[in-house]
């Protein structure tokens, strides 16, 4: 899952960004409202972290303008503790939720969790398909009731797909939920994790659409 966090406090930035990364998110950070804007065009995130007090461009406009574009991902904006008027301002304008800081990152992530699984549709906690049960918090699989061993990438993987049940997921818009900015990118990364997975999880469960991607059928 590919999260871009907005914040200009430094300290809270890169520990958003660590703290995510830890949990196997692949986490950009940017400082202001223009590097968000260059980073919107350049990635496909899954969920944006928007801190409202912003150099230049406020993040209220920022989120104006996400909104105004069509862009749909899920945002959380960070407010102060005194902020009622900016969360009533940012939920207004196209907000899913709100933070005030300061906050835990657990709790963070929990919400992070929650609106990634209402973009998708999703009411239940974990992602089922077939005999295969996901579940997002635990980071764990099971297969059939058993719980299968699976690498935090290959998870990611998993994830996207069955999120997005019946659609045809591209091997760039997978390796963009896998990587941010400063990781390392290993080539034919994509191909081998699914090769992983179709071994653990069968090889029926993802079918690849040649010239296309992988798609995991409804
Ligand atoms: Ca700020």
């Amino acid at each position: 899952m590919r999260i871009l966090i907005v914040e200009d406090d430094t300290l809270l930035g890169d520990g958003i960004r660590v703290g995510l990364s830890q949990q196997g998110y692949a986490a950009d950070w940017v400082e202001d409202g223009s590097m968000a804007q260059a980073a919107l065009l350049t990635n496909e995130y899954d969920a944006i972290i928007l801190d409202l007090g912003l150099p230049k461009i406020s993040g209220l406009e920022l989120l104006k303008e996400i909104r105004k574009n069509g862009n749909n991902t899920p945002v959380i904006i960070l407010t102060a503790q005194d902020g009622v008027e900016d969360r009533i301002a940012g939920l207004d304008t196209g907000a899913d939720d709100y933070l005030t800081k300061p906050f835990d990152l657990e709790e963070l992530t929990a919400r992070l969790r929650a609106m990634i699984r209402r973009s998708g549709g999703r009411s239940s906690p974990v992602i089922q398909h077939g005999d295969i049960v996901v579940d997002p918090a635990s980071h764990s699989v099971k297969n059939n009731g058993v719980v299968t061993d699976i690498s935090p990438r290959e998870f990611t993987i998993l994830q996207l797909l069955l999120e997005n049940q019946g659609l045809v997921m591209s091997r760039s818009r997978l390796e963009e939920g896998l990587y941010a900015w400063n990781d390392e990118v290993e080539s034919n990364t994509v191909e081998v994790h699914i090769h992983h997975i179709r071994k653990k999880l069968g090889a029926k469960l993802i079918r690849t659409i040649r010239g296309v991607g992988y798609i995991v059928d409804k």
